[in-house]
């Protein structure tokens, strides 16, 4: 931990810590929310109007976490707003089947043309378990590949450590995760064909999938090198193996359709969340109609959710969707550029070494001299120069993810005030990066 004193008070945040943490393991409902890797004290925030978030001292921010990536229209939009009230007004859940749910599921089949068929459900994490479960229904084989430094939510099976060398068995990665449910989980480095490669020649007909973030933005972002994607995708292909692309983060954020939009490599499945749900818990996966017909009551892979396809969620999604056009991508993208230029301003004034990744409107700065391209490179950096550069900021309202493992993310709403309050704050933040020292 970095030698950083906290120099300003949240104290009715620290008591509703206090509180959360008698009731709650940790004081939190998501782990990185607890600011465990940057410490002190978690705000707890008790609204948000367009590019800010205001605290429970009064304190407001400008927000380049943006609920981790589902508020791309900022906080409150609206129509979005609106959506949800009418939605809200007819009930709030029936367990049948609604229209909004074909509406969505119509948005996002229009958006993304290898998905031909969708299934809502209502998490990252339920979309990523359910493709890994089709993907082995599917191919009748049991193992998966996936990549260190990738996270696809809290499954079983994908929290799983890498081993060292390649197409090592992984560890399970956390307690409760048997070794039999991580024992079919291959972990490899990131952007590295060569391990995928030696994988399926060690593992002949027994690799049901390969799953990829699009561009990862869970180490921080580490985009796909250009022949990548491509590489996995023509891998997978030649040995009878589906390619999922998790477009939880990506998806609808990085263009009209997402990191497919970027690339244009076509996936067998892929998986959806965040910015579909306009801020509800909805979330998606789907792919070739083939492969998603052995999904139940079509086929015999079973997968059902009590509030899958919830009518305000949906709402919520498809009101969200609806406002993103073209305009709304380029207004995204150019203040994403714009706050990316300022940073790796203020640090390059203050001598501070570091690389600035983006993947279109998604970007984090790592504090190294060299590139990122897999998990040990994110590694790599100098991680307590984060610490005082995020602490910084938080002192002078701006809020960033409290992890250097993160992607910021901005939205339609930050606008000239909001770009402004970021510009201001940056340059003691810079200073006090560099004078950061490790402990
Ligand atoms: N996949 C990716 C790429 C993610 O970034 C996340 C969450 O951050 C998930 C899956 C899991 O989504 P959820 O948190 O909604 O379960």
């Amino acid at each position: 931990m970095a030698s950083v004193s906290y120099p300003y008070e949240a104290p009715v945040s620290q008591t509703l810590f206090e509180r959360a943490a008698a009731v709650t393991p940790g004081g939190v409902n998501s782990p990185v929310r607890a600011f465990r890797a940057v410490g002190g004290t978690p705000r707890f925030m008790v609204s948000g109007d367009g590019p800010y978030l205001t605290d429970a001292d009064g304190r407001e921010y400008v927000d380049l976490v943006c609920s981790w990536g589902p508020m791309i229209l900022g906080h409150s939009h609206p129509e979005v707003i609106a959506a949800v009230q009418e939605a809200v007004s007819r009930g709030t859940s029936f367990g049948t089947p609604g229209e909004g749910e074909v509406a969505l599921a119509e948005e996002i089949v229009a958006r993304i043309a290898p998905v031909e068929q969708v299934r809502l459900v209502s998490s990252g994490t339920e979309a990523t378990m359910s493709a890994i479960r089709l993907a082995r229904g599917f191919t009748r084989r049991s193992k998966v590949i996936k990549f260190a430094g990738c996270y696809h939510g809290h499954v079983d099976a994908l929290l799983a450590a890498a081993g060292s060398g390649v197409a090592t068995f992984a560890l399970p990665d956390t307690p409760g995760v048997t070794g039999a449910q991580a024992g079919d989980t291959i972990v490899l480095p990131y952007n590295d064909l060569d391990a995928v490669r030696t994988a399926f020649a060690a593992h002949p007909g027994e690799i049901a999938c390969v799953i990829t973030e699009a561009s990862p933005g869970n180490m921080g972002v580490v985009p796909p090198l250009p022949a990548f994607n491509q590489g996995l995708r023509d891998l997978c292909r030649d040995n009878g193996a589906l390619y999922i692309s998790d477009e939880v983060m990506t998806g609808f954020r990085t263009s009209r359709a997402g990191w497919y939009g970027v690339d244009g490599v076509e996936p067998d499945l892929m998986t959806f969340g965040k910015v579909m749900g306009g801020g509800f818990p909805a979330a998606a996966f789907g792919g070739r109609a083939d492969v998603m017909a052995h999904l139940a009551p079509a086929g015999p892979v079973y997968q059902a959710g009590t509030l899958s396809g919830n009518p305000v969620a949906t709402a919520a999604g498809l009101a969200q969707l609806r406002l993103l056009d073209d305009a709304a991508y380029e207004k995204v993208d150019a203040v994403s550029a714009g706050i990316q230029a300022l940073v790796t301003d203020a640090l390059t004034k203050e001598g501070v070494a570091h690389r600035l990744q983006n993947a279109s409107n998604m970007f984090s700065v790592f504090f190294t001299d060299r590139p990122v391209h897999n998990y040990e490179d994110a590694k790599g950096q100098e991680s307590f120069r984060f610490t005082a550069f995020f602490h910084s900021l938080l002192a002078q309202g701006v809020y960033l993810p409290p992890s250097s493992f993160e992607s910021w993310f901005v939205s339609t709403a930050h606008d000239e005030r909001a770009v402004q309050k970021i510009a201001d704050a940056l340059p003691a933040a810079a200073r006090a990066a560099a004078e950061a020292t490790a402990a």
